[in-house]
């Protein structure tokens, strides 16, 4: 499917998420509030562009990306706008578009399917990753042929990451869509070949549209297990390549 001028962001929000944000967590501990020192990271939403990431950026795609109205405040009246791009590290070239809730000082960015959630990659090279490791002899041994350039226990994290993350992934949509994926097991090769396309994770974060704010990235925008979920602790995201330099 491919988008034309004038695409639309399927704004699919995780409801409590997004009450989280704009009232903030529940207020059971006691003691002075915390500090939040640069207020929120920008919440991801879907942009289903239909293009691979060459013709994102060959069309700088970013410039059609429209967010109808503000996920907090779907009546208006919150100073909601347009609020520029920001660069992504990978692909080159690539920009984000950005929206800003400033009653709710809170932005959001428009992710096109063909890029990770919250790495610099796309999800046809995390899925790449993902499936040497499943074809190679051990863990390490993809380790060592993927990421040659920095130490085995280093390229060994690197690789688990995204084997652990497509994993949730997979067994999440195996899931979601029994009746589409029944009996497949949660593999790229299996997943890929029940719903018949070689682009698998971009086909799971398309199904998974309207949860893609409680998945983890890379291929739903929640952050990975093991960093801070609460969003009133992220730093803002600032001007300049995405994830920093
Ligand atoms: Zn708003």
């Amino acid at each position: 499917m491919r988008g034309g001028p004038g695409w639309r962001v399927t704004t699919v929000c995780c409801r409590s998420r997004l009450a989280e944000i704009r009232d903030g967590p529940g207020r059971k501990e006691n003691g002075p509030p915390r500090q939040d020192p640069c207020g929120p990271w920008p919440v991801q939403l879907r942009f289903p562009t239909g293009l691979t990431s060459e013709e994102y950026v060959r069309t700088t795609a970013w410039e059609q990306a429209r967010l109808d109205r503000c996920p907090l405040h779907p009546r208006g009246g919150c100073g909601f706008c347009r609020h520029g791009t920001y660069e992504r590290q990978e692909p080159p070239g690539a920009r984000i578009a950005r929206y800003y809730c400033r009653q709710g000082h809170q932005s959001f960015s428009l992710l096109p399917d063909c890029l990770a959630a919250r790495m610099s990659s796309t999800l046809a090279e995390v899925e790449q990753v993902v499936a040497t490791a499943q074809q190679a002899k051990s863990l390490w041994a993809a380790a060592d042929k993927l990421r040659p350039d920095i130490s085995l226990p280093s390229a060994v994290r690197w690789v688990s990451r995204r084997v652990a993350a497509v994993r949730v992934a997979l067994v999440f949509v195996v899931g979601l869509a029994a009746d589409r994926l029944v009996g497949v097991q949660p593999r790229l090769d299996e997943v890929g070949r029940a719903l018949g396309t070689r682009e698998v994770l971009v086909a799971v974060r398309g199904i998974c549209a309207a949860q893609l704010q409680t998945l983890v990235a890379p291929v739903g925008f929640h952050p990975r297990r093991g960093r801070r979920s609460s969003a009133r602790y992220r730093p803002q995201h600032k001007t300049g390549p995405d994830p920093p330099g």
